[in-house]
């Protein structure tokens, strides 16, 4: 199962919830980076925005590479039901 995103912008507009976000926040939940519902610095994001990169630093070894995926599909849900 491959985690698929279909650029909502949801998650970008709700960095509040965690304070690991903090940095890019621009004082709303807001990313201070988000133009529309796109990253504006997607190439150059920061690793806690990459799901694959952000497993292979962080998780690997921790949880399956499956668990990952899931528990992230289930917060992008959780995400987007709160916005609805
Ligand atoms: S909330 Fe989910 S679908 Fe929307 S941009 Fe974020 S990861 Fe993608
Ligand atoms: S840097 Fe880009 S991907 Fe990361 S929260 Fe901001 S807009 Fe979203």
């Amino acid at each position: 199962m491959m985690f698929t995103c279909d650029r909502c912008g949801c998650c970008c507009r709700n960095l509040d919830k965690s304070e690991l976000y903090k940095e890019l926040d621009r004082g709303d939940g807001t990313c201070k980076y988000l133009h529309g519902n796109l990253c504006s610095i997607y190439n150059e994001r920061p690793l806690l925005c990459r799901v694959d990169e952000c497993y292979e630093s962080y998780f690997k070894g921790i949880i399956e590479r499956e668990v990952y995926e899931k528990l992230n599909m289930e917060e992008c849900k959780r995400i987007k039901k709160m916005e609805e």
